[in-house]
């Protein structure tokens, strides 16, 4: 187990490093703890390299604001989110903004995208009524668990991967064609990229539900 960090223009991430798998984690948001709980567990028990934001907070602070790091894969996403708590910015900044947040989006995902066939795990939880019917309108395949909770489910990008998550008891959706908006969230840039990409979400604080879901895609992914 090593660890390390690396940044992604303000946004710093700790990076956990066990064994050889090509497997990546990848937690996000400061305020969905259950998450990074979550992750830290399942390094115990599994191997991969994990990206942990340093921060407690949703937003990083970012130049004279802050930004959703969710929302800045893509340049479109960015400069939606650059604006979002600064909306006036003087002639000519967000230009160089953008240019900048190009750069250095390319220099992270070249980090943190796994090689030869490995799969990028995203970690989410959420907490104000966002569950599995907002992504719906931009899933091909659905395999759904009425039993499930609605805010509890996986989101795959590969169709094999989504024929082997789909066995199982949890609601899974899959969305491997590109969305009508880019909203500069990480699944996108690793659709774009032909990357696997699995997204495990649960409701803020559900730390065994996530556990096991995590251990259930690691099993399955296989
Ligand atoms: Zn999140």
């Amino acid at each position: 187990m090593s660890s390390s960090s690396v940044n992604f223009s303000s946004i710093e991430f700790e990076v956990i490093a066990k064994g050889e798998s090509n497997n990546r984690f990848i937690w996000l948001h400061g305020d969905e703890q259950t998450a990074n709980l979550a992750i830290r567990h399942h390094l115990k028990h599994y191997d991969g390299t994990a990206f942990l934001v340093k921060s407690n907070a949703r937003e990083v602070p970012y130049r004279d604001t802050k930004i959703d790091p969710n929302r800045i894969f893509s340049r479109s996403g960015s400069f939606k989110a650059i604006k979002k708590f600064k909306p006036e910015w003087a002639p000519g900044t967000i230009k160089v903004a953008l240019d900048e947040l190009d750069q250095n989006r390319k220099e992270f995902l070249t980090k943190l995208f796994p090689d030869s066939g490995g799969v990028l795990i995203a970690v989410h939880n959420n907490f104000r009524g966002y569950n599995l019917k907002s992504e719906l309108e931009n899933s091909t395949k659905v395999s759904l668990n009425p039993k499930e909770n609605p805010r509890d489910f996986i989101i795959c990008t590969d169709l094999d991967d989504f024929e082997k998550l789909s066995v199982g008891t949890y609601n899974v959706v899959l969305q491997d064609r590109p969305p009508k908006k880019d909203n500069g969230s990480l699944s996108w840039a690793a659709f774009r990229n032909g990357i696997r990409y699995v997204n495990v979400e649960t409701r803020l604080g559900w730390l065994s539900k996530q556990k096991k879901m995590l251990e259930f895609v690691e099993e399955s992914l296989q």
